[in-house]
């Protein structure tokens, strides 16, 4: 999903939180989550965000009982190029430099392997690459440039991922983050040029100050059990250049256990890192709870333990277990996951 959250407003209210201003019973959210016991059956496959393109993507391999690596990597890589979609792939929001730079994990539950890229810039699909990370190297992550020359050994072309929207977004963004730079914003623009000031802008102008989270979680349990996960993105708009958000980290993003399930989260990776969000979520679901108690007990770590009850921020836990049953908790207020199985697909918005 794609969340504006204030970084600013967050900070200074974790200082307030210092001080003793904030008990968990004051949290509006925490018992917000949503999912299944009874699923119908497998395989299946679990897209966070509504975005139906992925999880058909993905389906189409589960469907005739393709494996779930390749169902997931399916449906990343039909995220990754999705146009109009800016928190992924091509089209992604950029750093604070006008770069997108890219984070993805990609998980297989049969071996136990994993691949990841962090920052990686001009590649279309991150997940082709951190697959590549996992299936023809020894190792579980490459960053940087290196990540990106990597690629290119493995007959990935470099290109120019932003596009007009990204671009576009930079510029607005750039220009109102300083008034005492020489960018122009669009009311200083239309000041300066003598022209009428449009009448959204003001509400767009405090909006597309704050950073931008985004991302996409693919899960899957094929036929015969197996699962796999990817998480891929652009991470926050705006970042410091070189920053990671969980999305690339195996157990923070993204994590998977064998016969047991999968787990991903979407929003602030920086409180997703601090608890180990996927992996907590993994080894509730393997201590017996069902997925969305598993995705309630990582974000009452993040909020309650981590934050003093402080959570002005937004973060998301999407889950599935390897029976194929499903569920979701957040600190947002918004449950908005896709499913796919026998039943056809389902968009779930709560
Ligand atoms: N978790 C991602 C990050 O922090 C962004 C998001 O999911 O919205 O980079």
């Amino acid at each position: 999903m794609s969340k504006n959250v204030s970084r600013r407003g967050f900070l200074e209210k974790a200082a307030g939180v210092a001080a003793g201003a904030a008990v968990i019973g004051e949290f509006p959210h925490l018992n917000l989550g949503f999912g299944t016991g009874s699923p119908a059956g497998l395989p299946m496959v679990l897209v966070s965000g509504g975005k139906t393109w992925a999880s058909n993507a993905a389906w189409e391999v589960l469907k005739d009982g393709g494996d779930a690596l390749d169902a997931v990597h399916a449906g990343a890589m039909a995220a990754e190029v999705y146009p109009s979609d800016t928190s992924v792939g091509v089209g992604g929001l950029p750093n604070e430099e006008g770069v997108v730079q890219l984070d993805c994990t990609i998980m297989d539950g049969k071996s136990m392997q994993c691949g990841a890229v962090g920052c990686i810039e001009g590649i279309e699909h991150p997940s082709s690459v951190a697959r590549a990370v996992m299936e023809h190297t020894d190792h579980c992550m490459i960053v940087g440039h290196y990540a990106t020359e990597f690629a290119v050994k493995m007959g990935h072309q470099v290109t120019d991922i932003s596009d007009e929207a990204s671009r576009s977004w930079y510029r607005r963004w750039v220009a109102r983050r300083s008034d005492t730079d020489d960018w122009l914003s669009e009311e200083e623009s239309a000041i300066k040029m003598k022209r009428p000031l449009p009448p959204s802008e003001r509400g767009r102008r405090q909006r597309e100050l704050e950073h931008t989270y985004g991302t996409i979680n693919v899960l899957a349990v094929d036929v015969n059990g197996q699962v796999a996960g990817c998480t891929t993105t652009s991470g926050l708009s705006g970042k410091i250049p070189g920053r990671c958000g969980d999305s690339p980290i195996v157990g923070a993003g993204l994590y998977v256990l064998r016969d047991v399930g999968a787990a991903g989260f979407t929003g602030r990776g920086e409180e997703v890192i601090r608890i180990c969000g996927s992996f907590t979520v993994c080894e509730m679901m393997r201590r017996g709870m069902s997925p969305t108690e598993a995705g309630r007990e990582a974000i009452r770590r993040m909020v309650e333990e981590t934050n003093d009850g402080n959570a002005n921020f937004s973060d998301n836990a999407v889950a599935i277990n390897a029976k194929g049953e499903h569920g979701s908790f957040t600190v947002s207020g918004r449950i908005n996951y896709t499913i796919h199985n026998p039943d056809g697909q389902q968009r779930i918005q709560r």
